[in-house]
């Protein structure tokens, strides 16, 4: 039998003590709302993310790895912005306070939030279907957070780390196979690039979080900055996990343009800066994948040198 917790209980035995106090959070948990101290001369970015069972995360998800990616998809955010993590807030709806779920959760979440030494500063807990919201609050000196609407024609287009990692995974997981471990990390644990998003300001025009799908999330670039962007297929990084999992050049092209759940930085920046950024975020990778053009619309340059329009087809609940 598992053990069931009243709200109060759950609320203390699971998430009051979680993560380490900073000097930003005059109060925490256990009032009516948290007190954070924003630096003088900086702005504060807030960002919102909810996860769904089985819309977001397949239902059998270990609760440890659901904990990790509500918080981290949160914190992606704030690095596309350049913005230092301040705290997060949890909103849990839960069919049932089931101890050991609990647990799990707020271990995985824990084990990120310390890692990126971000605190839970507050939430709310309701029963209802598995959903969970965090909020995430940063700060980022003002003026030099990282837009969508900042591209400029001739930019690059770069990408950190490597693309199609977790799609591949993902359906290796719906195929019902257990699938390559590394790459299965990549969609339960995705890493958040704060250094990166951090290292970037001053540097990038523009930066966006690779959450839906390469080609739909820079379209929102495109479409915020008024340009175009001509890709290169072939410079897309890729891992040596997912070129033996998938050999096929096509598909595999396809996954790293249309697969969702990255959490890689895609940023546009100017040529004479690229090598300054490579530097800043080494060892993480930086990989130029384009160019912003004039025209706009996405086109990619096929291996035979035509140009092709490519159809935007991100994700979309609605
Ligand atoms: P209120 O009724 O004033 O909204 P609650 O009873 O919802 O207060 O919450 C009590 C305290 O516990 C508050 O400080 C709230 O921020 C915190 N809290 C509630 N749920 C969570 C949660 N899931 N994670 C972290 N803190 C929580
Ligand atoms: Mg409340």
């Amino acid at each position: 039998m598992t053990a069931v917790l009243d709200e109060f209980t759950l609320i203390r035995r699971h998430f009051a003590g979680l993560t380490p106090a900073t000097p930003a959070v005059r109060l925490g948990i256990g009032d009516d709302a948290a007190l954070l101290q924003v630096r003088a001369g900086c702005e504060l970015a807030i960002t919102s993310d909810t996860l769904i069972a089985g819309r977001h995360f397949p239902h059998e998800t270990l609760p440890a790895d659901i904990g990790w990616k509500s918080l981290a998809v949160n914190l992606s955010d704030l690095a596309a912005m350049g913005a230092a993590p301040l705290a997060f807030t949890l909103a849990l709806s839960l069919p049932q306070a089931d101890d050991n779920w609990l647990r799990g959760f707020a271990q995985g979440l824990g084990d990120l939030a310390r890692m990126a030494g971000v605190p839970l500063v507050g939430g709310d807990t309701t029963r209802g279907a598995l959903s969970i919201t965090i909020t995430a609050l940063g700060e980022v000196p003002a003026g030099t957070a990282l837009r969508r609407d900042g591209a400029r024609v001739g930019d690059l287009v770069c990408v950190t780390g490597t693309l199609g990692d977790a799609a591949a995974a993902l359906r290796q997981w719906q195929a019902g196979s257990a699938g390559v471990a590394a790459l299965r990390a990549r969609l339960d644990r995705p890493t958040p690039r704060l250094a990166a998003g951090r290292a970037l300001r001053g540097l990038a025009h523009a930066a966006i979080d690779l959450s839906d799908g390469l080609a739909g999330d820079l379209g929102h670039i495109l479409a915020a900055s008024g340009v175009g962007a001509r890709l290169d297929p072939s410079a897309l990084p890729c891992s040596e996990d997912l070129r033996e999992v998938i050999s096929d050049v096509a598909s595999r092209v396809a996954l790293q343009l249309n697969g969702g759940d990255d959490y890689e930085l895609c940023c546009c920046l100017p040529p004479e800066r690229f090598a300054a950024a490579q530097a800043a975020l080494a060892p993480l990778p930086l990989t130029v994948i384009g160019e912003i053009e004039a025209e706009p619309g996405l086109r990619l340059l096929a291996a035979d040198g035509s140009i092709q329009e490519h159809p935007p087809q991100a994700y979309r609940h609605f």
